[in-house]
């Protein structure tokens, strides 16, 4: 096994134009590998500290120079020398160089690059695809004995802080089960995701896009949102809630103000947002609810547990911010009954899978997801198929920083020939 040799950073851009960090790791055997991390615009209260530079000359104090320095200087002393097949213990020994809670001193960007290049080297090193070598070398947790490419969530019209709309939720995604292939029902994201372009041109609504590549279109309410993707479906052939269900991130820490959430322009206290989510998705074929409250309102997310659990996936993304001690509390709790999955909220890949490891323990599902600043990095493709968790929210049908995570897929699928399982998506 070959041990790291160089560990460079460098400051590239995100989907956004933010800068980001990439890393380039190169073992004594020449085997090089590369990562870079993205970056989220509705971040929780509780996530690993992104660290910028905040000088205001650079990038509007967005820079990340500093986060770069701390991998070649600190990272690199550190770790020049050791396994990359070691990743479990190189991501121990960054966070104790780090030494606190949320990774502020050498930042949570800085640690995680270096995590995911290290087991991309790993991969490398035996020539496995990175799926394999999550799976089979790094012993990463499985939601499933069986191989199982994810359904996508497509996310297909964007609201909240991602859209330059007046939606106030965030995320309005499809989901589909077809009983084929992960092939055949991306098909079907996109011929949907096209069809809705076409019925918001035809009713001189903007087809302009968001952050994470939905149409961001004003609308009257909510409800339309979701009955012109119903439109969309029918048109494009398929039956809502037969073949496509339909999913929701409210985001709703982002419109939680003085313990109330205004929605709409009317403040819904926690019952009120409860009712309203309930009603939503008994009038509507929506199967899962990501962030449907805010992330400090335990209260209300045992209720919420308590009504809607049985019918719905309800996910906790704020709320549990990828932390495992985060969701042994809010299991404890009683809240929620899946965790969405962002290896930056937590910031190494080690902690990343003990949360996920948890949840499966717990009867919990996991999400994999991308965050509204993207880089082309497809890693969370990979992640997603290792630990069958069967579900991967990864943006919409357009801009290639949300469709690479899809192209991986596909060709994750075709490498699998029959050696998987699609399972879909509908609880
Ligand atoms: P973010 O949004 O990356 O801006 O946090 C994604 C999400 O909320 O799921
Ligand atoms: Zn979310």
């Amino acid at each position: 096994m070959s041990v790291i040799r160089s560990l460079r950073a460098r400051e590239i851009l995100d989907s956004r134009g933010h800068p980001t960090v990439e890393v380039e790791l190169e073992t004594d055997k020449g085997v090089k590998a590369r990562a870079s991390v993205p970056s989220g615009a509705s971040t929780g209260r509780h996530e690993a500290h992104e660290l910028r530079d905040g000088d205001p000359k650079r990038f509007g104090g967005r820079g990340v120079l500093k986060a770069c320095q701390n991998v070649e200087g600190s990272l690199a002393r550190a770790l020049i020398g050791r396994k990359t097949g070691d990743g479990p213990a190189i991501d121990r020994h960054m966070i104790e160089l780090d030494g606190t809670d949320q990774k502020e001193r050498l930042g949570a960007n800085a640690i995680l690059a270096v995590s995911l290049a290290c087991a991309k080297a790993g991969a490398r090193e035996r020539g496995w695809e990175l799926f394999r070598y999550l799976r089979e070398g790094l012993g990463c947790p499985m939601g499933a004995k069986s191989m199982i490419l994810p359904a996508p969530l497509m996310n297909i019209i964007n609201g909240g802080r991602h859209g330059a709309n007046n939606l106030d939720i965030q995320e309005f995604m499809i989901v589909p089960h077809l009983k084929t292939s992960f092939r055949e029902n991306l098909r079907a994201c996109v011929e949907i995701f096209h069809e809705l372009g076409k019925l918001l041109s035809m009713a001189s609504l903007s087809t302009n896009v968001g952050d994470e590549g939905g149409f961001a279109p004003s609308l009257k309410n909510h409800e339309e949102a979701l009955g012109l993707i119903l439109k969309a479906i029918e048109k494009a052939g398929y039956r809502p809630g037969e073949d496509i269900s339909l999913a929701l991130d409210c985001a709703a820490s982002e419109f939680y103000r003085d313990g109330r959430y205004v929605l709409e322009g009317r403040p819904l206290d926690s019952n009120e947002m409860i009712d309203y989510l309930e009603s939503l998705s008994s009038r509507y074929p929506i199967n899962s609810i990501e962030d449907g409250l805010a992330e400090d309102d335990h209260d209300g997310w045992k209720k919420m547990t308590t009504r809607l659990a049985q019918k719905v996936l309800l996910i906790g993304d704020d709320l549990f911010v990828t932390n495992p001690k985060i969701l042994k509390k809010g299991i404890e709790e009683g809240e929620a009954n899946a965790i969405l999955i962002k290896p930056n909220q937590i910031g190494t890949l080690t902690e990343t899978f003990r949360a996920m490891a948890f949840a499966f323990d717990h009867g919990y599902k996991a999400v994999v997801s991308h965050r509204s600043g993207e880089t082309g990095e497809s890693f969370i493709a990979d992640l997603a198929v290792a630990t069958a968790c069967g579900r991967i929210k990864a943006g919409s049908a357009s801009r290639s920083d949300r469709v690479e995570k899809y192209n991986r897929l596909l060709r994750i699928e075709e490498e699998l020939g029959g050696e998987y399982s699609f399972i879909l998506g509908r609880s």
